[in-house]
């Protein structure tokens, strides 16, 4: 689905990706760790052409996607991206924030998208409230509502920046259930998390990231149970 290769980023002077190389096949999660400041949203925010790249390509579906000649707004159209917090759109309907995108981006009839929108909804128990606006949702609902939000367009790709982390701690875990009903589902997704129980069941591969680097990577019980590195003994035993 993913291929990225040789990827580097700098701000101003300063290298903040380097040498990223990574793929995310059809219905895997490529789990993201790493301390403040590591360098993940940078990553994410790559793979989904909010930032340029200096150096190093991407492939989505097997298309360049960092060719300049490449339209963000088209890319972006099939990648569904959910970040920490002000994901919805506060003045329209939980109904409408869900039917905007496929209704004024994809160009779907606007029944269809309600069908559409109101059967994601159900799912996430919120059939009952269609017309409130989202400040009426719990921190949890709200962003189960972005997640409904992202996928309603039928994304290629999920990216998941820390979901979870302005959450109470009792809402957590219905938002992580969902993504971890969507990856049984077979939606690849790279993800963001310092939540390390979910990175363990859900990651097909972690990638420790430190300053920049990917400096170790492998499955959940490679890195999070065995890790080899110094530095990703440091940061696992620092959550503790
Ligand atoms: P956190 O866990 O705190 O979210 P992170 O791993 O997501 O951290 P990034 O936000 O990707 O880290 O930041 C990586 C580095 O890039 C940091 O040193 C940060 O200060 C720097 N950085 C991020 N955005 C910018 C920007 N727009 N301009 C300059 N430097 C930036
Ligand atoms: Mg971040």
């Amino acid at each position: 689905v993913l291929s990225v290769r040789g990827l580097r980023k700098m701000f101003g002077d300063t290298v903040v990706l380097r040498d990223i190389d990574f793929d995310v096949l059809p219905g895997q999660a490529v789990v993201l760790i790493g301390g403040s400041g590591s360098g993940k949203s940078t990553l994410l925010r790559c793979l989904n052409l909010l930032e340029t790249v200096d150096d190093g390509d991407i492939h989505l579906d097997g298309r360049e996607i960092t060719d300049p000649r490449v339209h963000a707004d088209e890319v972006r159209r099939r990648i569904g991206v959910v970040f920490q917090a002000y994901n919805l759109f506060p003045h329209m309907t939980v109904l409408r924030n869900v039917t905007l995108a496929p209704i004024r981006v994809h160009r779907r009839p606007r029944a269809e998208a309600r069908d559409r929108a109101r059967e994601l909804l159900t799912r996430i128990g919120l059939a009952d409230k269609l017309d409130v606006y989202p400040d009426r949702l719990s921190g949890g609902q709200q962003q189960r509502l972005a997640i409904v939000r992202a996928l309603a367009a039928g994304p290629a790709l999920l990216l998941l920046d820390e979901i979870t982390s302005a959450l109470d701690p009792e809402l957590v875990g219905e938002v992580l259930t969902l993504v971890g009903t969507l990856k049984r589902e077979g939606l690849p997704m790279v993800v963001a998390t310092h939540e390390m129980a979910f990175a363990h069941e859900i990651a097909d591969e972690v990638l420790f990231l430190d300053a920049g680097s990917i400096v170790e990577r492998g499955t959940p019980s490679q890195v999070l149970d065995n890790p080899r590195e110094a530095r990703t003994q440091q940061f696992l035993a620092r959550l503790t």
